[in-house]
């Protein structure tokens, strides 16, 4: 039996937690690419030559056609934002102390886009098709996770 619903109070629901947790894994490519910038400095991109496309980070396959991929293709580290968000709240749902800015950045090289913190540009607002360059942890610092990268940063141009 179908049962519609009107009014959003009337769903059923029971509140409560679930105690679970979860491990994510990267994977061969993603292993690389963390490596990548872990001990070059440089970021992994897989490029797919039939569909004339780089993802990035690296994967094994193109989601397009399923070709197997690698991990051979350097993109960035600049690139340009397409777009942009700020966030004023954390991932439980807390208020943050300062709001948080995060970019889609289509690094040079590559089609796909990477997500991740934009530093404050300064005097002027941020905005879409500017040029920004990933800003790495210090060497000795990198733990080869996806926290190395501390963000992108406007480049003046
Ligand atoms: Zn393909």
């Amino acid at each position: 039996m179908l049962e519609k619903i009107a009014r959003p109070e009337q769903i059923r629901r029971w509140d409560g937690d679930l105690p679970v947790r979860h491990r994510y894994t990267p994977g061969v490519a993603g292993d690389a690419f963390f490596t990548a910038f872990k001990e070059r400095g440089v970021l992994l991109g897989s490029r797919c030559e039939h569909c004339s496309y780089t993802y990035v980070p690296a994967r094994l396959f193109c989601e397009r056609c399923f070709a197997e991929l690698w991990a051979d293709t350097e993109v960035g580290p600049g690139g340009e934002l397409v777009s942009f968000t700020i966030v004023f709240r954390g991932i439980e749902g807390e208020p943050l102390d300062q709001p948080e800015m995060f970019g889609a950045v289509r690094l040079d090289g590559a089609d796909a886009v990477l997500i991740h913190r934009v530093s404050e540009p300064g005097e002027e607002p941020l905005e879409i098709g500017e040029r920004v360059e990933v800003v790495f942890k210090p060497e000795t610092q990198r733990t080869g996770s996806i926290l190395d990268i501390e963000g992108f940063q406007v480049v003046e141009t």
